[in-house]
């Protein structure tokens, strides 16, 4: 095996095509459960606008299959290590060992919602986490944006490009201070601290929303922030340096300051599909680049 691609994303499918089209025998291990499989259509993919997540992810996969060099395995890896032939062996979930010259790293990232009750019912069909993803189809409506942290700040300027109505609500925490509530109030944006104790809707379609006062405000939708995780076993097992945020550090071609390990596409910090999949295209091309210059080097 030349590569094996951890993560069946549009990241780990472009470097799987690149390094499979570069002559290299690929195998990409995927378990499936890219964070994005809540919505219901993604965005901003040029010649994919509107696409199904699923349908973006089997169009990949078809696309992978035309080449003979590239195999496609459900699963998830465990575990990686460092052979004394300098190659690596994964582990996967089923128990199934495979050897490896390359590795690229590219599982996305897992995300948790704000601790309201129900909210997954509406996350992905009319709670969003990205404006550059869904604002467009909530632009102009009655929003709200339920953020439990001052992280918030940055979305909540952003959000007011769609709508001239935003609610913000940090259920129940404390989290900005006078100075900022002031600017809200200078920006028309009721900011409501209270408690979130129902998100009232039908299929999906959020209606309004509840607080421990009693108040219920009419909402059409909105976004909510969300905490990102970034842990994996192997960051440790391997010695892969992260940044200060604790995503994987990689240059434009997917090096790691590991030798043979590459990563792309969200473990490198939270993007967008199309940004994903450039990353993983740069990455196939680095291996195959690091690969020509190790056998000219050899002649
Ligand atoms: C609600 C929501 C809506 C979004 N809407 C849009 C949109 O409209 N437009 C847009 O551009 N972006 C959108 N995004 C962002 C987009 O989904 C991500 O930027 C993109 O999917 C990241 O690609 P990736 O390849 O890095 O990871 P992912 O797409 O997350 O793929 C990673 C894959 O690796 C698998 N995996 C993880 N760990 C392992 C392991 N150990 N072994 C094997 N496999 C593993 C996962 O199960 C998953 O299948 C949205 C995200 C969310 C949450």
């Amino acid at each position: 095996m030349d590569v094996v691609v951890i993560g069946g994303g549009p990241a780990g499918m472009s470097a799987a095509l690149v390094a499979g089209r570069g002559k290299k025998n690929v195998v990409l291990i995927d378990e499936n459960k890219p964070r994005n499989a809540v919505t219901k259509e993604s965005h901003a993919f040029l010649t994919r606008d509107n696409i199904k997540p699923a349908d973006f992810k089997e169009k990949g996969r078809r696309d992978l299959l035309k080449y003979p060099t590239i195999a496609i395995k459900d699963g998830r890896v465990l575990e990686i290590k460092k052979t004394d032939q300098s190659l690596f062996e994964l582990t996967t979930e089923a128990g199934e060992i495979l050897q490896t010259k390359n590795v690229v790293i590219t599982p996305g990232l897992k995300e948790t919602l704000p601790a309201v009750s129900g909210i997954e019912n509406y996350y992905g069909t009319s709670l969003f986490s990205c404006p550059f993803c869904d604002g467009w189809e909530m632009k102009d409506k009655p929003l709200i944006l339920i953020a439990e942290s001052a992280q918030a700040l940055h979305v909540i300027k952003l959000l007011k490009n769609w709508t001239d109505d935003l609610i913000v609500a940090t259920n129940g925490h404390s989290v900005f201070d006078t100075e900022q509530k002031k600017v809200f109030e200078l920006n028309h944006i009721r900011l409501i601290e209270e408690k979130i104790t129902e998100l009232k809707g039908n299929n999906g379609e959020l209606k309004s929303v509840v607080f421990k006062n009693g108040e219920e405000v009419e909402r059409s939708g909105g976004f909510c922030t969300t905490v990102l995780d970034n842990s994996l076993p192997f960051i440790e097992q391997l010695g892969i340096e992260v940044n200060e945020a604790g995503y994987i550090t990689a240059d434009m071609m997917g090096h790691t300051n590991v030798k043979g390990i590459y990563a792309a596409g969200e473990i490198t910090g939270p993007s967008q599909l199309i940004v994903s999949a450039s990353q993983g295209h740069m990455t196939g091309v680095g291996i195959i680049a690091d690969a020509c210059e190790e056998a000219f080097q050899n002649i």
